[in-house]
């Protein structure tokens, strides 16, 4: 259980990340649901929470952007007096082939997926310094582990999370402090609904299990790492993917 934990779902808004933050209040947590346009979704998972007997609530952030990411954080730590988990979800893809893919795409999904996941880390660490204990729990890809053609910036930013969740475990751990990657593999959601049908059924063919993801899938596993009983696991990078990987 997490009762008494507050916990910050960067994404929250629709997809993996409101589903994420259903589990983690359902299992006790007070959670933060962040979204950067999606205000009225937002609110959609805190009622759904508050109607299940949870505690939510959305905040606004655009977590690429460092300022705010420290304002968001600075703020629910001393609304909530602490921050027991950071699950860093927001994401979003610019899909090109690399010789086509202009600098703008590159670097958008660069600061989001990457730059967004280090600005939370940066503004939470203090804190779960401070509370001697904390988990993180980074959202990366299959595309981060593989590599994925026609997303050269996608899944540099979700190797790129990878490289992060490593080095952060090695530096918080001494605190108590865990930092876990975990890899979904094609998880139906509204970024996936964006790829061909021909794409999709490719997919499939390529995963042992024989079907696609679910929101839930992933949100089980981050709600496990952001236990108490995963308190000796560190470092690590959990493929989530039907065993695609
Ligand atoms: P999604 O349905 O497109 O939702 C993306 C979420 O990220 C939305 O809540 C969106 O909020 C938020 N977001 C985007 N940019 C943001 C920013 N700058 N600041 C704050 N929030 C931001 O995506 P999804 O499929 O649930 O994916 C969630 C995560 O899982 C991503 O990191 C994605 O890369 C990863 N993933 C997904 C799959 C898959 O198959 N779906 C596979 C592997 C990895 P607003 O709507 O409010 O802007």
């Amino acid at each position: 259980m997490l009762t008494g934990k507050v916990a910050l779902v960067t994404g929250a808004s629709r997809g993996i990340g409101s589903e994420i933050a259903r589990t983690l209040a359902a299992k006790g947590a007070t959670v933060i649901v962040n979204y950067n346009g999606s205000a009225a979704k937002a609110a959609e998972v805190v009622a759904e929470i508050e109607a299940a007997g949870g505690k939510a609530e959305a905040i606004q952030c655009n977590v690429a952007d460092f300022a705010q990411a420290g304002e968001m954080i600075s703020g629910i730590i001393k609304q909530y007096g602490s921050l027991d988990i950071l699950v860093n979800n927001a994401g979003i893809t610019r899909d090109g082939l690399v010789m086509k893919m202009s600098e703008e795409d590159f670097d958008a999904v660069l600061s989001t997926n990457l730059k967004g996941a280090f600005n939370c880390i940066r503004h939470s660490a203090r804190q779960m310094i401070k509370q001697r204990g904390g988990r993180i729990v980074n959202i990366s890809s299959i595309s981060g582990i593989r590599g994925n053609a026609g997303q050269a910036n996608y899944s540099a930013s979700k190797a790129g999370i990878i490289g992060l969740t490593k080095a952060a475990a090695r530096e918080l751990a001494s605190r108590g402090i865990t930092a876990n990657a975990v890899a979904p593999g094609f998880i139906v959601t509204e970024m996936t609904d964006a790829l061909s049908d021909e794409m999709k059924e490719k997919m499939l063919e390529n995963i042992p299990l024989r079907r696609y993801g679910t929101t839930k899938d992933i949100a089980n596993a981050v709600a496990f790492l952001a236990s108490d009983e995963a308190g000796y696991i560190t470092g690590q990078v959990l493929s989530v993917d039907g065993g695609m990987a």
